[in-house]
């Protein structure tokens, strides 16, 4: 359910476009300590608390591998959020900025990221720290840390192009 905020001083909110073109499958959802967002962190942080990620099925094979990882990026749809407001204010001063120079949950396409720590894998739930959503945040993706992945397909020549 999404809960209306009231727009703050300077903000700016838009009439959201009635169509709606990505066909999202979420894959599970997030168990974590939080259930108000006034409490959840406004970024996790990989000493934080461990948070499951409860994969559905017919996902649950994907999970293969996801323990050669020590880090992981999860990415969520912050289901609470408003998605129409274009300039805000995050101090509540008037001062506002443009939604795409922020990480707020407020945006068009209300996606989370998170690097996270694996902290291990039990049956159909991967174990985390370092997340900062709601408890039963739906969860979109989850891939293996840019930074200690490696393409495991041949390289395509794209991959040799420089400018
Ligand atoms: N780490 C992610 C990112 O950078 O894309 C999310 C950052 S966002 C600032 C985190 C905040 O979103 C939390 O502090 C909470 O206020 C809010 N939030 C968390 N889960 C949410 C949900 N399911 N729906 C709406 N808002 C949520």
């Amino acid at each position: 359910m999404v809960r209306e905020m009231e727009l703050r001083q300077g903000e700016v909110s838009v009439d959201m476009p009635s169509a709606r073109d990505a066909g999202l499958v979420f894959i599970g959802r997030i168990r974590t300590p939080w259930t108000s967002r006034l409490a959840t962190p406004r970024q996790g942080r990989h000493d934080g608390p461990v948070c499951r990620l409860e994969i559905f099925e017919p996902w649950v094979a994907a999970i293969k591998g996801v323990d050669f990882y020590s880090n992981l990026e999860v990415l969520y749809w912050l289901h609470q959020s408003r998605r129409d407001i274009v300039l805000q204010s995050p101090k509540n001063n008037g001062n506002t900025r443009g939604t795409f120079s922020l990480r707020s949950p407020v945006r068009p396409n209300p996606i989370g990221t998170s690097i996270v720590k694996l902290v291990g894998v039990e049956g159909n739930v991967i174990l985390v720290r370092g997340l900062d959503c709601l408890d039963e945040t739906p969860l979109i993706d989850v891939k293996p840390d840019r930074c200690e992945f490696t393409p495991l397909a041949p390289p395509q020549s794209g991959d040799f192009e420089t400018e």
